[in-house]
């Protein structure tokens, strides 16, 4: 019978998370329970604080029901997104919307007990900023690399030495009394767009593919992202890529989608056009910064830079290829594109649909929804980490606990629910 609660309080909390306008009524037909079990758990909600009943919704007849939204003041949760080289520490409220961050610059390649220790700095400046919004109830961690989701660790990225196996979750456990939840950023960006984008929070099926330090991927499926054994979905920065040909990769074999399609190669490919001078805007980026960025080679190209613009097109049209077998594999609603390629959009978008044109059926291409990332990836990852939390926390098997805990902050001065 517990079991059965919580699967329906937590199918409450996800659809009023996901449906802004949700009244009683509609509930009942989105959650596919009886009228009164739904009201008993709505009830049982709002007794701890979770949901607060407000402005009356349309009327089909009689009163109308009032709208459902979830409590703002029921406590928060942490979002913590450890890119490359930087970290954003946030804390949001239950309705995901953001009260405060910190970014500081970092270099996760110096391995993961440094950048821990600057995650716990920020997190505590964090923690403070927002005594007043009620108890941490949860975090999410966001890793620049594949993770072991069960384990709460990174898998092996060889662009993230010494973080492989490190316990990420039981780390930071220790630091908050919390429920901690440690991801790819690729799964979290994909978390974020359907709460940002309403065409992918309609989609059924929807595949995100993004950058990190590595090429990846994620699926989400019925509102839930695909995971796979242990977590593991999702990294596709080492499939074999006939264009890769005999390139060496950063993981020590030849041939990737990350030896020549990655944000590192496309840097090592503008790197090797400005030092022949074959690119002049990306010689001069050079002499002026001592660096090339990718994003560099966008400007380039944005200043009618032609060598710069055939490497772009290069590029995306590699990926663009290899993203035509996940599409045939996952057969999604929306493909969203995020990361560097959302970036360089304007150079982006006709490579991608020339492969999809040439690898896929008519069918496939006509009916797929493609779209670019509508949010910015520097501060999303952080977005996602707190959506990561959220989504958690509201899981069937941790409802009861966020039950508890909501009550808790309630009681320890915590505004009522109005
Ligand atoms: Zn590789």
């Amino acid at each position: 019978m517990a079991r059965e609660r919580h699967a329906g309080l937590s199918a409450v909390l996800d659809a009023i998370r996901l449906d802004d306008g949700v009244t009683q009524t509609t509930l009942t037909d989105r959650v596919g329970l009886g009228r009164s079990v739904v009201a008993e758990r709505v009830t049982q909600l709002q007794q701890a604080g979770l949901i607060l009943s407000g402005e009356r919704g349309p009327s089909t007849g009689g009163r109308a029901p009032r709208k459902l939204s979830l409590n703002p003041d029921a406590g928060f949760v942490l979002g913590v997104d450890i890119e490359t080289t930087e970290l954003v520490v946030g804390a949001a409220n239950i309705a995901g919307v953001i009260l405060s961050s910190r970014r500081e610059s970092i270099d996760a390649r110096h391995g993961p007990d440094e950048i821990m220790s600057t995650v716990a700095t920020l997190a505590k400046a964090v923690i403070d900023e927002n005594a007043g919004a009620g108890n941490l109830l949860g975090a999410g961690v966001g890793i620049p690399g594949p993770v072991d989701f069960d384990a709460g660790a990174p898998l092996e990225e060889p662009l993230l030495p010494g973080w492989a196996g490190y316990p990420v979750r039981d780390t930071l456990s220790r630091l908050w009394p919390v429920p901690v939840w440690v991801d790819g950023r690729a799964n979290l960006l994909a978390l974020v767009e359907v709460v940002a984008n309403p065409r992918a929070a309609r989609a059924e099926n929807l595949l995100y593919f993004g950058g990190g330090s590595s090429t990846a991927a994620a699926l989400i499926t019925g509102g839930r992202l695909y995971r796979g054994a242990h977590g593991r979905a999702g990294s596709v920065g080492h499939i074999a890529v006939p264009e890769a040909g005999m390139m060496s990769c950063v993981c020590g074999r030849v041939g990737c989608l990350d030896a020549v399609a990655s944000r590192w190669a496309i840097a090592r490919d503008g790197l090797l056009l400005a030092r022949t001078g074959r690119s002049t805007a990306l010689a001069r980026t050079l002499a002026e910064t001592g660096a090339v960025e990718p994003y560099d080679i966008t400007l380039a190209a944005d200043q009618g830079d032609v060598a710069a613009l055939r490497l772009i097109e290069r590029s995306v049209g590699v990926l663009g290829r290899a993203l035509a077998n996940l599409v045939s594999f996952s057969a999604p609603d929306m493909l969203v594109i995020g990361g560097g390629v959302a970036r360089a959009r304007d150079y982006a978008l006709d490579p991608v649909l020339a492969a999809f044109h040439e690898r896929l059926p008519s069918e496939v291409t006509e009916d797929l929804i493609i779209e670019f990332s509508v949010l910015d990836d520097l501060v999303s990852g952080m977005l996602g980490a707190t959506q990561l939390a959220i989504g958690e926390l509201f899981n069937k098997t941790n409802v009861a606990r966020l039950l508890a805990s909501a009550a808790a902050g309630r009681a320890d001065g915590t505004p009522p629910a109005r």
